[in-house]
């Protein structure tokens, strides 16, 4: 127990009904969680405002003068207190809506305060409304900066102002002695740390800002050595624990593919990554890895080269995909290679007939299939193998936790599980989210495609679009046209799928035209779909159904309507539907002229580059990792108070290698008389991480 542990509620000017409320509406119950509440800005109390400097966009102000003269003005519900107040060289407005009997007994005209409060405007006359007031006194230095923190509806209602926690937290600074530090000092000393005792301190009321970016980094430091901690940890103990099969051989199977078969020459970093995981399948532990490239960055190809890496060791191989149409598609492109060296394999979905499925389960159990490539359906029961060694996961955000767990009872021994996708995640973001999963990544494209040219069209230019668009059909080309989503309710200026496919009927009217949208029956989809590909249909009208994998070489243009409604990852993949073939592509986003600037940015940055990583870098920047979190449907299962995944990718590498390097020493490991540090250590890690976090990964 140190002095952090204190209820909140023995703090001067907090007591039961206070230490409830910020208990319930701000997680605060202990002198600790108080002082580890990061502000979510700063006011400058170094410095007193003129009247005359005041301008609509400052945060709050100090302004120090005197009130000249009071009003009461309206009636009933409207009444209001106004009073003038000046500077000495101009005057303001200060308003009250509340209390205002209270208001004019305790201030007077004549006398020096201070007001703070957030300058806002009216008629040209600046005003403040209820602002903080303080008598001035010439014998109190300045004050440098003070916190702002977030105040929940309920806590304004029980009168909570910017003043109050402020307050508590001065009086629960008086109340603390002598904060441990429970970071090792040679952690503190090698990345220069602000002892915690004077972070916490100064990250309430820093007297500059260069004082608080340090206090900043030390708190951020802090709260990313734990977390990583507990990763590397969890990781290790993980790692040590479970037995994977040992895939030892090279054999007839990879090098009969590599040798005979293989119609393209792998890029290096596609054999970069098979070296990885062949070494990562040859351990004895499972192995559980993210393979992360670009749409068209040849992921089938690795995925399959190392099912035959489980082949030659007499393991049985599954590839799941997310959607029928893409296991179709794996299966399509997997059978042709398996054929060639005597693989068997099957496709299992949602509407495998009966029979056929029974077949498959037999063939199953007795391992004659090698490889077998299907959706949610390979999860049901019935599915049994002999001997499963390897688990591919397609686009795997489309599949929930709960799923993929039931795919781990399907082998006696966990199967190395291999998890693929082309949502491009910043490396921090990855090493974090996916907790201990590895990660492998092809970080480069194959030779040869040609470059898709990205441009950012008005409605003015659609005719000129339209004749672009006619000329790369006319050349034998396909095209897909994409929409938001079916407008029956948004009217208003949302260009709708049907109008979409009826204007486009009747602008190419020798053109078939097809029509996709996620509330069709998936058979009917499919059927759609198949038109497409194999070029039936010359053009196809689309919501983002055709978002995932879909891989028709033949199609050089992606028209993107109302693409401001798209966030950038969503627009990259799309995108990535074109620029598969051998003829420059186009991808054109359609957009109203009135965007707002963050989204105008947002669509300049998909026609800047084409590169993933780059884009998932800006779209992190631009919207924070709240967007990614979304992508990633699990979500990340922990919360940051001061650090950011975004910003903070830096700060994070170093605290993941202090991290590793305690877990490394000779003193992590002695369990029974571990010294001071390590105890400090441990008790910090486990108060912060009482439980295993949550990952959305198998196991
Ligand atoms: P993704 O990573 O998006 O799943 P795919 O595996 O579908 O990409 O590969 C895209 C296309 O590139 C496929 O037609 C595939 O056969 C081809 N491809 C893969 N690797 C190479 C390579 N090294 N050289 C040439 N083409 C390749
Ligand atoms: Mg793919």
């Amino acid at each position: 127990m140190t002095s952090l542990d204190l209820d909140i509620m023995y703090v001067k000017g907090v007591g039961p009904v206070r230490a409830k409320l910020l208990s319930d509406e701000l997680g605060v119950h202990s002198l600790r969680d108080l002082l580890y509440l990061p502000p979510l800005r700063y006011i400058d109390r170094s410095r007193f405002y003129d009247v005359g400097e005041l301008t609509e966009d400052m945060p709050m102000v100090q302004v120090r003068g005197r009130f000249v003269s009071f009003s009461e003005e309206g009636e009933g519900a409207r009444r209001r207190l106004t009073a003038a107040f000046t500077d000495g060289q101009r005057v303001m407005q200060v308003i009250w809506f509340k209390g205002l009997t209270r208001i004019k007994e305790n201030y007077q005209t004549g006398v020096e305060y201070v007001l703070l409060g957030k300058p806002t405007f009216y008629r040209g006359t600046p005003q403040l409304a209820h602002p903080e007031i303080e008598k001035y006194d010439p014998q109190k230095p300045p004050q440098g900066l003070r916190g702002v923190y977030s105040l929940t509806e309920t806590l304004r209602r029980r009168s909570f102002t910017s003043a109050t926690i402020p307050r508590i937290v001065t009086a629960a600074l008086e109340r603390v002695t002598d904060i441990p530090d429970s970071l090792p000092s040679e952690i503190v000393e090698r990345h220069h740390l602000m002892p915690l005792d004077r972070a916490l301190r100064v990250i309430h009321c820093p007297m500059d800002a260069r004082e608080l970016a340090d206090a900043r980094f030390r708190m951020k430091f802090e709260e990313l050595f734990y977390l990583q901690l507990h990763i590397l940890s969890q990781a290790r103990t993980r790692g040590a624990a479970l037995l994977g099969q040992r895939f030892t051989k090279i054999g007839n199977y990879f090098n009969g593919f590599y040798n005979n078969v293989l119609p393209f020459e792998l890029t290096g970093a596609q054999k970069r990554v098979i070296r990885e995981i062949r070494a990562d399948m040859n351990t004895g532990r499972q192995m559980n890895r993210l393979l992360q490239g670009d749409v068209g960055s040849g992921k089938t190809m690795v995925a399959f080269l190392c099912m035959l890496i489980a082949a030659d060791n007499d393991a049985q191989a599954a590839i799941m995909a997310p959607t029928e149409i893409l296991a179709t598609q794996h299966y399509e492109t997997i059978s042709a290679w398996a054929e060639k060296i005597g693989l068997k394999v099957r496709l299992l979905t949602g509407s495998t007939r009966t029979a056929a499925r029974r077949e498959i389960d037999e063939e199953l159990a007795a391992g004659e299939i090698n490889i077998l490539i299907g959706t949610h359906a390979l999860l049901e029961e019935h599915v049994q193998f002999r001997n499963l060694g390897m688990v591919v996961i397609d686009e795997q955000h489309r599949f929930g936790v709960a799923q993929r767990a039931r795919l781990w009872h399907k082998a006696g021994i966990a199967p190395h599980v291999l998890v693929m996708t082309a949502t491009p995640i910043p490396r921090t973001l990855a090493m974090t989210v996916y907790g201990d999963l590895d990660v492998s990544v092809i970080d480069e494209l194959p030779p040869g495609r040609k470059p898709i040219t990205t441009l950012l069209r008005y409605d003015e230019a659609r005719a000129s679009v339209y004749s672009g668009l006619g000329r790369e059909l006319a050349a034998g080309r396909q095209a897909y046209i994409v929409y938001p989503l079916i407008s029956e309710n948004e009217k208003i200026d949302l260009r709708s799928l049907q109008e979409g496919y009826e204007a486009i009927c009747r602008i190419f009217p020798g053109v078939k035209v097809g029509y996709v949208h996620g509330r069709m029956k998936p058979a009917e989809k499919d059927h759609q779909m198949q038109l497409f590909a194999t070029g039936e249909t010359r053009i196809l009208v689309a919501t983002t159904v055709i978002e995932v994998g879909v891989n028709v070489p033949n199609a050089s243009v992606m028209i993107i309507e109302n693409a401001e409604r798209f966030g950038l990852s969503q627009l990259h993949q799309l995108r990535g539907r074109v620029g598969r073939g051998t003829d420059r592509s186009y991808c054109i986003l359609m957009t109203k002229e009135k965007n707002s600037a963050l989204t105008r940015r947002r669509l300049e940055v998909m026609t800047s580059t084409t590169d993933g990583f780059i884009l998932s870098e800006a779209d992190m920047k631009l919207r924070g990792p709240g967007d990614m979190e979304g992508t990633m449907q699990s979500g990340i299962p922990f919360t940051l108070q001061h650090a950011s995944l975004t910003t903070d990718g830096q700060i994070m590498s170093l605290a993941r290698q202090a991290a590793s390097d305690i877990l490394d020493s000779p003193d992590w490991v002695v369990k029974d008389n571990p010294t001071p540090t390590i105890t400090l250590l441990r008790v910090e890690l486990l108060r912060r991480y009482p439980s295993p976090i949550r990952w959305g990964r198998i196991s």
